[in-house]
C-alpha cells in the first residue's frame, strides 16, 4: 500500500469507528484495524469522512441584465472546495447560442475545455435546457451517454425561463431515457411584477429584492413543477429550497410516493432575512434567489433534512465582488448581480450549526454532503463513500478545531464572506483526491488543472 490514514473515527454509513484506511495509487483498497504501508497520515482524534460533493456551483458564470461573469473561475472555486474538503463539484453548462448553430453538445464541449485545464478537484456538468425544441430533445440521450444525466431547468429568469408546456416536454422526454431534471423553481410573472412596482415607487434597496421574491410563490411553483412531474411520470430534484411553503410541497409529493428530491443550502439554514436590514448597501452581499427567508423556515429546512425529506446541502455558490460587481445594482436592486460564496464553508458551517447543535447526526451530515449527492448525480459508488474500490477522496476533519472565518483567509476569490467573523468548530485539516493530498494542514498542495470530468452513469434515486 502506498498510505494509509492512521486511527481515524471513520464514518461509514450509519456508523463511525476507528479505524486504518489503506490506500494504493488512487483507490481505497483496506479498511482495517491496523494496516501498514510506505507512508501514513495520522488522524488520531479526528474525523474520516469522504471528499464532500457539492453538486451545485457557478464558476465562471455570465448571468444577468448585465451579463457579470461571477468571480471564481474553475482554479480558484476548486482550490477553495479543496480547502473546504469538497473534492467534487457539479457545474453548469452554459444555454448554447443557438443563433450560432450551437448544439448542446458543442456547450458542453466548449464548458469542458475551460474547466478541464483550470480544475483542482473532480468534476461533473449539468446540461442546462432553455428551451424544449425538437432538436434540443433530441440531443438528450447522446448527453446522457456522455455521462451528464442531469438537467437544469429554470422557472425563473428572462432568458432562461421555461413555460409550463415547455417544462412538461422536457420531464416527458427525460422520462422516457432515465434523465433527472433538477429545478429552480419561482414564479417569473409575479416576482417581474412586484420588482416593477418597488421600483416605480422609488423602492431600489437591497430588501427589495427579497420582497419581489416571497416564499409563497416558491411554493406555488415548487408544487406546479412537481404536477407537471407527475403528469410526465418523471422524478424532479428541486435546487435551493428556501421555505416551509417549498418543503410542504415537496412533503406531499414524497407522501404521496412521488420521486421528488430536494436541497438546501448552507444560507439558508444559518442566515435570515435579518441580513437585508443591514446599513447602506451591506445587504447587497446577501442577494441571492431565493432569498433569505425567516427563523421558522430555517428550523423547517434542518428538520427536513434530519428527517429527510430534504437530501442534499449544496452551495449554489456563485461570488461576485462587493466592489466591483454587487456595486452595480446601488440604484437598482434589480442590477444587482445575484450569487453569494459558498463552496469553501460548506462543510465546516453543516457541521458547526447541524452537528455540534444537535441537529444532526455526524452520519447525517455526511450523508447530505457526500454520499446522497454521489448517489442522486450518478456518482455512486465511485465518490461519496468510503468502500474498498472508492476513489481516494477523503477529508480529515478536526471536530475540535476552532477557525473564524474571514474573507481575507478564505481562498475563494472574492471581497467577503457572508459569515465574516463567525467562529465555528469543526474544520477539514488534511484532503486527499484520487490518492493524493491536496491541502495539507489547511494549506492547498495540489495542482489546478489536475482535476478530471467526470463522466456520471445513473442516478440512484433513493426510494421515498
Ligand atoms: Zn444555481
Amino acid at each position: 500500500m502506498d498510505l494509509v490514514i492512521r486511527g481515524g473515527m471513520v464514518i461509514i454509513g450509519e456508523n463511525a469507528f476507528r479505524a486504518d484506511i489503506g490506500i494504493e495509487g488512487e483507490r481505497i483498497v483496506a479498511i482495517a484495524a491496523r494496516l501498514e504501508a510506505r507512508r501514513t497520515l495520522d488522524a488520531t482524534d479526528k474525523l474520516v469522512l469522504p471528499g464532500a460533493i457539492d453538486p451545485h456551483v457557478h464558476m465562471s458564470l455570465t448571468a444577468g441584465p448585465l451579463r457579470l461573469t461571477s468571480s471564481d473561475d474553475f482554479a480558484t472555486g476548486s482550490i477553495a472546495a479543496a480547502c473546504g474538503g469538497t473534492t467534487t463539484l457539479l457545474d453548469f453548462t452554459d444555454p448554447p447560442d443557438t443563433n450560432r448553430g450551437q448544439s448542446l453538445r458543442d456547450a458542453l464541449t466548449a464548458r469542458r475545455t475551460l474547466a478541464d485545464a483550470q480544475v483542482a478537484v473532480d468534476y461533473g456538468l449539468h446540461i442546462t435546457l432553455t428551451d424544449a425544441r425538437d432538436a434540443t430533445l433530441a440531443e438528450i440521450p447522446d448527453l446522457i451517454a456522455a455521462g451528464c444525466p442531469t438537467f437544469k431547468l429554470y422557472m425563473a429568469y428572462e432568458g432562461l425561463r421555461l413555460d409550463d408546456g415547455q417544462l412538461w416536454a422536457i420531464l416527458d422526454a427525460l422520462a422516457r431515457v432515465g434523465g433527472l431534471p433538477i429545478v429552480h423553481c419561482e414564479n417569473h410573472h409575479v416576482i417581474v411584477r412586484l420588482a416593477a412596482r418597488y421600483r416605480a415607487a422609488g423602492q431600489t434597496a437591497p430588501r427589495y429584492h427579497a420582497l419581489a421574491r416571497p416564499a409563497i410563490m416558491e411554493g406555488e411553483a415548487t408544487a406546479r413543477l412537481i404536477a407537471l412531474a407527475r403528469l410526465a411520470d418523471c422524478p424532479a430534484y428541486i435546487v435551493h429550497v428556501s421555505c416551509r411553503e417549498a418543503l410542504a410541497a415537496v412533503r406531499a409529493a414524497r407522501a404521496s410516493g412521488q420521486r421528488i428530491y430536494g436541497e438546501t443550502c448552507p444560507h439558508y439554514l444559518t442566515l435570515t432575512a435579518h441580513e437585508y436590514d443591514r446599513p447602506g448597501f451591506e445587504s447587497a452581499k446577501y442577494v441571492m434567489s431565493p432569498p433569505l427567508r425567516t427563523a421558522a423556515d430555517q428550523e423547517a429546512l434542518w428538520h427536513a433534512l434530519a428527517a429527510g425529506d430534504l437530501q442534499v446541502v449544496a452551495t449554489d455558490h456563485c461570488p461576485f465582488f462587493y466592489e466591483e460587481q454587487k456595486e452595480h445594482g446601488r440604484d437598482d436592486f434589480t442590477l444587482i448581480p445575484g450569487g453569494i460564496p459558498g463552496v469553501e464553508t460548506r462543510l465546516a458551517l453543516i457541521y458547526h450549526h447541524g452537528v455540534n447543535q444537535g441537529r444532526l447526526s455526524p452520519a447525517q451530515w455526511v450523508v447530505a454532503c457526500c454520499t446522497n449527492p454521489a448517489r442522486l448525480f450518478g456518482l455512486w459508488p465511485q465518490k461519496g463513500q468510503l468502500g474498498i474500490d472508492s476513489d481516494a477522496d477523503i477529508v480529515i476533519f478536526d471536530p475540535q478545531r476552532e477557525v473564524t472565518l474571514h474573507a481575507a483567509s478564505l481562498h475563494q476569490r472574492v471581497d467577503y464572506t457572508p459569515y465574516e467573523g463567525q467562529t465555528v468548530r469543526g474544520y477539514p485539516v488534511h484532503v486527499l483526491s484520487r490518492g493524493e493530498l491536496i491541502v495539507e494542514d489547511g494549506r492547498f498542495v495540489g495542482q489546478a488543472g489536475r482535476g478530471r470530468f467526470l463522466p456520471r452513469g445513473t442516478p440512484l434515486l433513493p426510494p421515498v
